[in-house]
């Protein structure tokens, strides 16, 4: 039995009718930037993650550099975000001119140490970017307390939690609810993906929606009038139709993923060599990823892939050690739990549509590995 790292084959068939009448509506109307379906998608995107306003964008790394943007930051500002996450993160702080700041993680939920965090903070520091890595959040709580306390903007990189909800305060909030602002990506193999780029910023912020809103389209709020220079940074409207057509599943799926979760769980649970990913207990994960920890990973890497278990090592170089930043002077062993992250994590089959079957097919090729 093979088992796929992903099937967006068969999600498909799933929702084929409903995607192609959404997809053909907008074909007969030929209206295809800027049409309804985006407007109507930023609304029930915005309410899913608690959020005023949702601002759609080309892709989910648009979304970062359109809020990174935003801060106007100058050379020698900072930015603190981890650098266990995918580049996107640390590129757009690189790109709007900032200087990310790699802080260490969590070793249980693979996020942003508050404790570091702050310890980071210096005279320079303008903003946190915490991630809310392989679909459970961080922190949001402390990290809010401190950007509070520091006069820090707090911008939640949500590309991989979308739907996601924390306990803070005792009360369930949204992945996007309470940063200065939240960005999503719908990259095809997040968990609500498109047919190709797409991605959104989500605020609670009137006034930064609004130049957001501007900053798409060349930085105008009147056609041929620009009061700065912005992107053209769109979402199509046959892309926000193909979301839209998908997003009433999305729920579900979430609850699909968290099931197969439990079930590696039950599985792994005899298995010294194996760490299943430990769910915060104030979480609800959506398991974008399904990340463990295991020795010999990349012996199991190869014997995964022998026996026709797809995996992927989300990610095997952290930021701080790619030659873009060598630069900034970081070193092996400058984020120890970051880099035994890196050295020890690998991503199973987690998608919706895996059956039971699948799933222990995977913990049984995973136990003959151990023996
Ligand atoms: C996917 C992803 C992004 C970038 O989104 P794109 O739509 O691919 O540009 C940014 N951050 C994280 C954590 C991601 O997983």
């Amino acid at each position: 039995m093979k088992v796929p790292l992903l099937d967006l084959v068969s999600q498909h068939a799933s929702v084929r009718s409903e995607v192609e009448a959404a997809v053909n509506a907008v074909v007969e109307r030929q209206g295809f930037v800027m049409g309804p379906e985006v407007a109507e998608l930023e609304r029930q995107i915005a309410d899913l993650s608690g959020a005023r306003h949702g601002v759609a964008c080309a892709s989910g790394t648009d979304a970062l550099l359109l809020v990174l943007r935003s801060l106007d930051l100058a050379p020698g500002d900072e930015v603190i975000t981890p650098a266990f996450t995918f580049f996107a993160t640390a590129g757009a702080i690189h790109n709007v001119g900032g200087t990310p700041v790699f802080v260490d993680i969590d070793p249980e939920t693979f996020n942003l140490d508050p404790t570091a965090t702050e310890a980071a903070i210096t005279s320079r520091t303008k903003a946190i970017v915490a991630v809310h890595l392989y679909g459970q959040m961080a922190d949001m709580g402390s990290l809010g307390s401190i950007a509070e306390t520091h006069g820090l903007t707090l911008i939640e990189d949500a590309a991989q939690a979308i739907g996601a909800r924390r306990k803070v305060g005792g009360e369930w909030r949204r992945a996007g609810e309470l940063g200065q602002a939240g960005t999503l990506s719908f990259f095809p193999t997040k968990n609500l993906g498109g047919w190709g780029d797409g991605g959104m910023v989500v605020t609670q912020d009137d006034a930064l929606a609004g130049r957001l809103r501007s900053m798409r389209l060349h930085g105008g709020t009147r056609e041929y009038l620009h009061e700065e220079v912005g992107l053209n940074s769109r979402l199509d409207s046959l892309q926000a139709a193909v979301l839209l057509a998908k997003l009433p599943h999305l729920e579900s799926w979430s609850a699909a993923r968290r099931t197969h979760a439990a079930r590696y769980a039950a599985g792994f649970a005899g298995l010294q060599s194996v760490i299943a990913p430990p769910t915060d207990p104030l979480n609800e994960h959506i398991f974008h990823q399904y990340t463990i920890r295991a020795e010999g990973r990349d012996e199991l890497h190869q014997h995964l892939t022998d026996n026709g278990v797809g995996n992927k090592i989300y990610y095997p170089l952290a930021l701080h050690l790619q030659p873009c930043f060598g630069h900034l002077g970081y070193r092996p062993g400058s984020l120890p739990v970051t880099e035994e992250a890196m050295t020890t994590v690998i991503s199973l089959p987690i998608y919706p549509e895996l059956t039971e079957s699948q799933v222990d097919r995977v913990v049984e090729v995973v136990g003959a590995f151990y023996g």
